[in-house]
């Protein structure tokens, strides 16, 4: 560890990438294989490889009580002092504690230290195994076994570097050693292969998650499609990422930060576990509002078709906003009253592996292909949450994915995975179409991926965008409704808004989208109560509800007596919290329409 701890040093000592670089190389070197391997994964920053679930769980909290107790001088005001002026506690253990004539330690008793710690269960038995790890080290190496253990160790080397380092020392090309490092999710271990001429060996291991396929943003959409000719195009949902692993049976999820979630969500493993062999799929974990009237068979079309394709699938229900799925995250046990307020879906947008084959170099429009097939069958058929038991036998039967999970006695819940739907465009205006759909339907915005794209583990490049605009929006008051179509046919869901001129509100536009079911229900019954004028299918209401509407552009226009009209008006959400007094005036629409790009002033 003292070997380390100087490389450390001369590594934070110079800001040349290529120094760096070397320095890290002729250390390696220098080493055992083993040593070499262990010190890969502490030089990354981490005391454990990505992948593995082990955490040393040591607070700062006790590591300052260590280090004061350890401290050369003691008293709680020197060691303020000295954390105050470095601002990190591997430094501050580096200064205050005793020179030692012995030995120190070696690289492989910090590893053993450190997995002694992280299976060790309560703070007074890690402290005992923390205190005697940090007696029988130089300060030093104190410094570093602190840093690397707070993930803290800010000496400019990032794991990239050492996979440089790595390519240098065992003259191997960096590609080598980036892919085997990608296949593997562990530094250590691809050295152990780089030492031994082995790169070519390594192999996605199902169960190491691997790393995730990151997007650039882009302002419009003439520059989402500026990049690749030809783009698959799917709504941005806002929930968190996850890369599902499954082999026989057996289901596990990760997150972005590789971490395992299974836990938080026990509803999905079943949803996946019939999947063929083995597989690893990316995708979102999403709060879903599932379609409260649809049953286990029936598809229902929303609205009409987009030319742009909107497909039924979409019809299965939407995404709730990410504040829903807040509650069910970083839980160790989930009650059946979460999973039933509270239901989530797998949006999966990407397959990583399947059918034996490692399929990221594959391109999307192939991996695309796959995921179809491998997930065909479930979309427009899922079992809907009820009080009484039932078994699959139709999940089965169907060949699809959905599934039951008995949570309680006498209550069965329910959760999909769901092929997130992806459309093809080549068109600017087919994809702000789109973007105004995603939008409509409560998503961020657009993800835009280059159909000849390989997956790309751990990279942000070109060939995923994401288009989340943000617009302009308004406070509007309501002043009439209308009953909806479709499946809003007896409800009051359209609903035509204005805004302050002087005393008077005029009308500015209508919208129908962006309120929840529960939402419309709860409003027709409060404009039933409060309608001025009953002219049958149309109704006038008092002005008291305001609604927050975002847009993609304003436009003059005699449709309505404000003398504008939003173009592709949805409603973000009801504002309960403002009064009709507070909605934006004329004023603000002349703001808003000047400001606007002249191309988009039609
Ligand atoms: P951001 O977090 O704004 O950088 O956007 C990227 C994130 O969007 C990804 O990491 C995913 O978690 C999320 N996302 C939502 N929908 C998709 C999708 N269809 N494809 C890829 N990523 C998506």
């Amino acid at each position: 560890m003292r070997h380390l701890a100087s490389a450390c040093e001369a590594i934070a000592g110079t800001s040349k990438k290529l120094h760096k670089i070397a320095i890290v190389a002729d250390y390696l070197k220098s080493r055992t294989h083993r040593e070499a391997e262990i010190s890969a994964i502490f030089l990354s920053g981490r005391p454990f490889p990505v992948w593995e679930e082990a955490t040393l769980q040591v607070g700062g909290s006790l590591l300052w009580r260590l280090l004061g107790e350890l401290a050369e001088k003691k008293d709680d005001a020197t060691l303020t002092a000295v954390y105050r002026r470095l601002g990190d506690l591997g430094a501050a253990a580096g200064e205050v504690l005793p020179e030692k004539d012995g030995q120190g330690l070696s690289v492989l008793e910090v590893d053993a230290a450190f997995r002694q710690i992280a299976g060790t269960r309560g703070a007074s038995a890690k402290s005992a195994l923390l205190r005697d790890l940090l007696r029988r080290a130089t300060p030093l190496e104190a410094k570093y076994i602190v840093k690397i253990m707070t993930g803290d160790l800010r000496i400019g080397l990032k794991e990239s570097l050492v996979e440089e380092a790595m390519a240098k020392a065992y003259g191997v090309t960096l590609k080598q050693v980036q892919r085997a490092n990608m296949l593997l999710g562990d530094i250590g271990e691809t050295l152990k292969l780089a030492a031994a001429g082995r790169l070519a060996n390594a192999k996605m291991r199902l169960f190491h998650p691997l790393g995730f396929m990151l997007a650039s943003p882009v302002e419009s959409a003439g520059e989402g499609l500026s990049y690749f000719p030809a783009a698959a195009v799917e709504d941005k949902y806002d929930g968190i990422r996850a890369q599902a692993h499954v082999s026989e049976g057996e289901v596990k999820f990760f997150s972005r930060t590789r971490d395992e979630i299974t836990e938080s969500f026990p509803e999905l493993p079943s949803a996946l576990a019939g999947l063929p062999p083995d597989a690893i799929l990316d995708g979102e974990i999403v709060a879903w509002e599932y379609p409260a009237e649809l049953d286990q068979t029936q598809e229902i079309v929303d609205g009409p078709s987009t030319d742009a394709g909107e497909s039924k699938a979409m019809n299965l229900g939407r995404a709730r906003p990410f504040s829903a799925l807040q509650q069910r995250l970083g839980r160790k046990k989930v009650s059946a009253k979460m999973l039933r307020e509270t239901p989530v879906a797998y949006l999966a947008f990407d397959v990583l592996y399947a059918g034996g084959e490692l399929l990221i170099d594959r391109p999307l429009e192939e991996r695309a292909g796959i995921l179809d097939e491998l997930l065909a069958g479930n979309t427009g058929i899922y079992h809907r949450a009820t009080e009484s038991p039932r078994k699959s036998e139709t999940a089965e039967g169907q060949g699809n994915l959905s599934f039951e999970l008995e949570t309680q006695a006498e209550e069965v819940k329910v959760a999909s995975v769901i092929r997130a739907p992806a459309f093809r465009t080549s068109s600017p205006e087919q994809l702000e179409e789109l973007f105004t759909a995603a939008q409509a339907r409560g998503n961020e915005g657009l993800m835009i991926k280059d159909l000849t794209s390989p997956y790309t583990p751990g990279k942000r490049g070109k060939s995923w965008l994401k288009m989340k605009r943000e617009l302009a929006t308004l406070d509007v008051v309501v002043t009439a409704v209308e009953y909806g179509h479709g499946k809003r046919i007896g409800v009051l869901s359209d609903y035509t808004f204005g805004v302050w001129d002087g005393e008077r509100l005029v009308n500015i536009g209508k919208a129908y989208s962006g309120l929840t079911d529960a939402e419309i229900s709860e409003m027709t019954q409060w404009f039933l109560e409060h309608t001025t004028e009953d002219q049958g299918f149309h109704r006038l209401v008092e002005p008291k509800i305001v609604l927050q509407v975002a847009f993609n552009n304003m436009m003059q226009s005699d449709r309505h007596d404000s003398g504008f009209a939003l173009r592709f008006p949805r409603i973000v959400r009801l504002r309960p919290d403002k009064s009709a007094e507070d909605a934006d005036t004329i004023e603000r629409v002349r703001e808003i329409y000047a400001s606007q790009p002249t191309d988009k002033k039609a």
